[in-house]
């Protein structure tokens, strides 16, 4: 069995990101008609980059999901008695150099990279591992939930789920550098999201003030764990994760803006903003 340093997902998004890189090239002095349309945007809605960079991500997020489920649908199809065992390789080879503009090399390595991150699909959590992962963090804390920073040392047992940080669907690893203890509610809202640009920003955009019914109601869990991802589960200011010191709150960085995905940060009780 193989021990991965790097999610194999995670590898997959890097390679991606090497084929299609951010280009960092395009400066201000440019005039802004011969900016392109990301650009244009970002400036209109005052990002300072921040949303560019933020559609770059995410598009690469979306490009990592598309050739996992891509090669995994393609595996269903081919992987059964009908079809030699070497099908599937074929098949998806095949699907890569007919719709995706490749050399043979980067091709063959974005092949073995597919499969690497299927193989890690399969692996079960093994109860041992739980364990592992659950002492490993007890050695001096109390066992929280990483996410949202809940006490779970006297949860029920089904409420105390092992998450895998880089999920398992898209090429995250069952090792214990890839495993943390979250609660069920976190678990289940985290879902299949590979990061905070993966979740649905463009829907978050808030009409409603903080502190308010109808906000509490707006920022739903999904949304809520995607601003803590965005911060790392650490408080913005100081760098203490959620582990530590328990739920992260809320807070903007530009207090005259509204709610937002790109203007909202986590913060701990010491350096709440507002
Ligand atoms: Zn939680
Ligand atoms: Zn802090």
């Amino acid at each position: 069995m193989n021990n991965y340093e790097i999610n194999p997902g995670e590898q997959l998004r890097n390679f991606i990101k090497t084929l299609y890189p951010l280009d960092l090239d395009i400066e201000d002095n440019i005039q802004d008609e011969n900016k392109c349309f990301i650009d244009r945007v970002d400036q209109f809605i005052m990002a300072e980059g921040s949303f560019r960079q933020l559609v770059y991500d995410s598009t690469i997020n979306y490009l990592v999901r598309r050739l996992i489920k891509t090669a995994e649908y393609l595996r269903r199809k081919y992987e059964s008695d009908n079809f030699p065992p070497e099908q599937f390789i074929i098949e998806l080879r095949k699907f890569l150099k007919s719709n995706i503009r490749l050399d043979d090399n980067d091709c063959e390595k974005l092949l073995a990279i597919l499969q690497i991150c299927l193989e890690v699909k399969s692996k079960s959590l093994k109860a041992a591992m739980k364990r592992r992962v659950r002492r490993n963090l007890n050695d001096n804390q109390e066992l929280r939930c990483y996410i949202c920073g809940r006490a779970l040392s006297s949860a029920k047992k089904e409420d105390i789920h092992t998450d895998h940080i880089f999920p398992q669907t898209m090429g995250g690893a069952t090792e214990e550098f890839n495993l943390k203890v979250a609660c069920k509610k976190c678990n289940e809202n985290k879902s299949e999201y590979i990061d905070s640009t993966d979740f649905h920003y463009e829907q978050m955009c808030f009409v409603s003030e903080k502190g308010t019914q109808s906000f509490n109601i707006e920022l739903e869990r999904k949304y809520q764990i995607a601003v803590w991802a965005k911060s790392q589960y650490s408080c913005s200011i100081c760098g203490k994760p959620a582990l530590e010191v328990g739920r992260l709150d809320f807070g903007r960085i530009n207090l005259s803006d509204s709610w937002h995905f790109l203007n909202m940060e986590a913060y701990c009780n010491e350096h709440q903003p507002e």
